[in-house]
């Protein structure tokens, strides 16, 4: 499962100032839409939807059919796995860190979910010691073993859909390939949106949809996008 649709969605924080003016796109199950646009196009507004933090004025989004205003929050966030731009770690133990939302998870139990997730070989390119204490008083992780502990905290829950905002952009270039070719493997096995600023970084996609100001001026697939610049 995990198609996620979006049907003539309009939307505005203020119902006086619509932000989102009519959005719809669908992502089967499985694919990968990428929503590409500048700095407030509405792009996490989406997302927000989405997670139903607000609810729309006119339209329909639904996951596997449902309209996420009749599912309970517990549901959605079970559903939904987010990637965001910095994710925080919190100042205790690797292992509390990958097993947020699994507290007391061993070191066996939080293996057995990463296989299950299909992220074993992910979670094995982490610090193994997950007693390690991390933060001010602990081990300095690099830029990218913390991105990554981050991320396994929210692929070990094994969401059929992920959202990722751009989520290597805070780290050097090198970093951000090795981290990027993760996510790109992981995201071929489940439902994904992706938020970026720039077509370059999205040229997997599925689908892109180029946003502007609230509205969808383009979409089509990576090559169409870039023949049409
Ligand atoms: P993007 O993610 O593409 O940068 P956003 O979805 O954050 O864009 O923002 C879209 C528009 O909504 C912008 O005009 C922004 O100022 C406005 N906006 C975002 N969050 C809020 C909020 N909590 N309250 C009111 N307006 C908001
Ligand atoms: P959890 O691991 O429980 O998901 P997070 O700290 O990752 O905890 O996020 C808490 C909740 O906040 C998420 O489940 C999601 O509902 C929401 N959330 C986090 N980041 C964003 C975001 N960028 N946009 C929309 N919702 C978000």
């Amino acid at each position: 499962g995990g198609e996620v649709r979006f049907q003539d969605v309009r939307f505005g924080y203020d119902p006086e100032r619509e932000i989102l003016h009519g959005v719809s796109f669908t992502v089967p199950a499985g694919r990968t839409l990428a929503i590409v646009g500048p700095s407030g196009a509405g792009k996490s507004t989406i997302a927000r939807i989405l997670f139903r933090f607000y609810d729309i004025q006119a339209g329909r989004v639904t996951i596997d059919g449902q309209d996420v205003a009749s599912v309970t929050q517990q549901s959605l966030r079970a559903a939904i796995g987010i990637v965001p731009q910095d994710m925080v770690l919190f100042n205790d133990t690797i292992g509390y860190n990958i097993g947020y939302g699994r507290e007391g998870a061993t070191q066996a139990q939080i293996e057995a979910a990463a296989r299950a997730a299909s992220i074993h070989d992910f979670i094995m390119t982490l610090p193994q010691d997950y007693d390690t204490r991390v933060g001010e008083r602990g081990l300095k992780l690099s830029g990218g073993e913390k991105q990554r502990v981050a991320i396994a905290r929210t692929l070990l829950k094994n969401p059929p859909v992920l959202i990722l905002d751009e989520a290597t952009s805070a780290l050097d270039s090198r970093t951000e390939t090795e981290i990027q070719t993760v996510l790109r493997d992981i995201s071929r096995r489940r439902t994904t949106i992706v938020v970026a600023h720039r077509l370059s970084t999205v040229v997997d996609a599925d689908e892109i949809i180029v946003l502007e100001q609230g509205y969808v001026v383009e979409r089509g697939r990576h090559a169409d996008l870039v023949r049409a610049d």
